[in-house]
């Protein structure tokens, strides 16, 4: 059952042959089996909870990466500062969730405070990649990434602040979305920088985020940055002719990425282009500055949301303090780690008054001229098309040491946070040394359909679905 997609699961509830919690139980059991090794889960539900049989996803768990809130179960952020938090209230997606009948497999890892992109910074210790366990998974929704990859969870939310959805589904073969900012309520969420957080599906295939998106696209009063959008069922979109779909190829860096990523990318023009697509080199000049320029923002707003663990309203105290000050300090000394006060430090520098106009500021502008240039290319361009990331999954380990390195692998999926785009990744390939990659698929903001018809469209063209690392 584990191996099944949400879809064709609804479908056999449906038709009363199996219920939602058989599929917890036969979950459990593949948790049981393989998360000792893949530990993609910070905390397992082992009971089976339900919340009514009747919306549509009739009881089947879903696995929620660790900082979305869930009443009465802790929310660690992978971090000791929330070790043993626990929220009096739900997550509005949770709550969307819940009155679709879904039921919750547990809360996966992800490296700490969701800054990272291998899950390497989590305090409850890596994630390994089920396809090979010496590598990453990617990060910063790692655990959710990899345990859909190997059947640890039928679907999972992640959530995605300069690609942490898409990147580590890339690197486990699985399919992760990133929508349009505003699209997902963020209430609930832990806050990471907020002008570029988002939530979204991470699932085997394309229709099963199209599923989960219809059920969490909704305005929220509770998140004065939700849209108000008309719902839309995305699941229309699904299975579509796109022949004449104008799609701009972002292959400027294609150079730098790994010989596999190049490969992959090569192929998934000539399906596009096989499917009737009109492709076309798309130049966005602004692009080679969005790594420095996100480096700037969410370490900013990071420093500011982060300022709130002191020890006081939530979570894990220091012993042994002189005074207020002394316990400020050793809470945070003793609750963050690394990667955590490396951001609060560099946040906490560019606002600086004498720095703040130098960089937060010449920042922001570099965030305009980046929309200006996606804006110029969707009048063109239904999509735009790039690798999700430059190479396959690395080592544990291999970038662990050199924070710039990792920070580089986020070259393709920063723009649409920067931009406030939807974007998706879905496999399209396997390199010779056995480990995926993946497609990004972006579209105008708002233009979700667009990224469906184009996803799903390639997908019936090629998927590696009866590859994952299901045995
Ligand atoms: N890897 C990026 C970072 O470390 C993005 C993380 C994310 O999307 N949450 O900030």
């Amino acid at each position: 059952m584990y191996k099944k997609t949400l879809h064709q699961l609804i479908d056999l509830i449906n038709k009363k042959e199996i219920t939602g919690r058989e599929i917890h139980k036969s979950v459990l059991d593949r948790i049981d089996l393989k998360d000792k090794d893949i530990n993609a889960y910070t905390t397992v539900f082992r009971e089976y909870e339900e919340y009514g049989k009747d919306g549509i996803l009739k009881g089947i768990p879903i696995a929620i990466k660790d900082n979305m809130h869930i009443k009465g179960k802790r929310t660690t952020c992978s971090s000791k500062i929330l070790e043993n938090f626990v929220p009096e209230f739900n997550a509005t997606v949770i709550e969307e969730l819940e009155k679709e009948s879904a039921s919750f497999m547990g809360k996966t890892n992800m490296d700490e405070f969701a800054m990272g992109s291998s899950t390497e910074t989590s305090y409850f210790g890596v994630t390994k990649n089920p396809w090979d366990t010496t590598k990453i998974p990617g990060g910063s929704s790692g655990g959710s990434a990899a345990a859909v990859a190997c059947g640890e969870a039928i679907a999972a939310l992640g959530s995605d602040t300069g690609g942490s959805i898409r990147q580590p589904a890339a690197l486990c073969g699985v399919v992760g979305m990133k929508p349009t900012y505003g699209r997902v309520s963020r209430y609930g969420l832990v806050a990471f920088a907020s002008s570029l957080d988002q939530i979204g599906p991470i699932t085997k295939d394309v229709e099963d985020a199209a599923i989960l998106m219809n059920i969490i696209s909704k305005k929220d009063e509770k998140d004065s940055t939700s849209v108000n959008i008309k719902r839309e069922d995305f699941t229309q979109y699904l299975n579509q002719n796109i022949k004449g779909m104008k799609i701009g190829v972002y292959d400027k860096v294609l150079k730098d990425c790994s010989e596999g990523v190049a490969k992959s990318m090569e192929n998934s023009m000539d399906i596009l282009k096989n499917l009737g697509c009109k492709l076309e080199n798309v130049d966005l000049p602004s692009v080679q500055y969005c790594v420095s320029d996100y480096y700037i923002i969410a370490p900013a707003e990071a420093s500011s949301n982060l300022s709130r663990y002191d020890g006081v309203k939530y979570g894990f105290r220091a012993d042994g303090y002189d005074d207020l000050m002394d316990m400020y300090i050793k809470t945070r000394t003793e609750g963050f780690g690394d990667e955590v006060k490396r951001r609060i430090m560099l946040g906490t520098y560019v606002l600086s008054s004498g720095y703040y106009d130098a960089y937060y500021l010449k920042a922001q502008k570099l965030r305009s001229l980046l929309k200006k240039d996606f804006n110029s290319a969707f009048a063109k361009y239904d999509c735009i098309i790039s690798p999700t990331t430059p190479t396959e999954a690395f080592g544990i380990g291999e970038k662990a040491g050199n924070p710039l390195q990792m920070y580089l692998s986020d070259i393709f999926t920063i723009p649409a946070n920067l931009t406030s785009i939807p974007a998706i990744s879905i496999p399209n390939g396997i390199s010779n040394n056995g480990l995926p990659t993946g497609l990004q698929i972006m579209a105008n903001a708002f233009r979700e359909d667009n990224i469906f018809k184009c996803a799903s469209a390639f997908e019936k063209e090629f998927n590696i679905i009866d590859k994952l690392p299901m045995n």
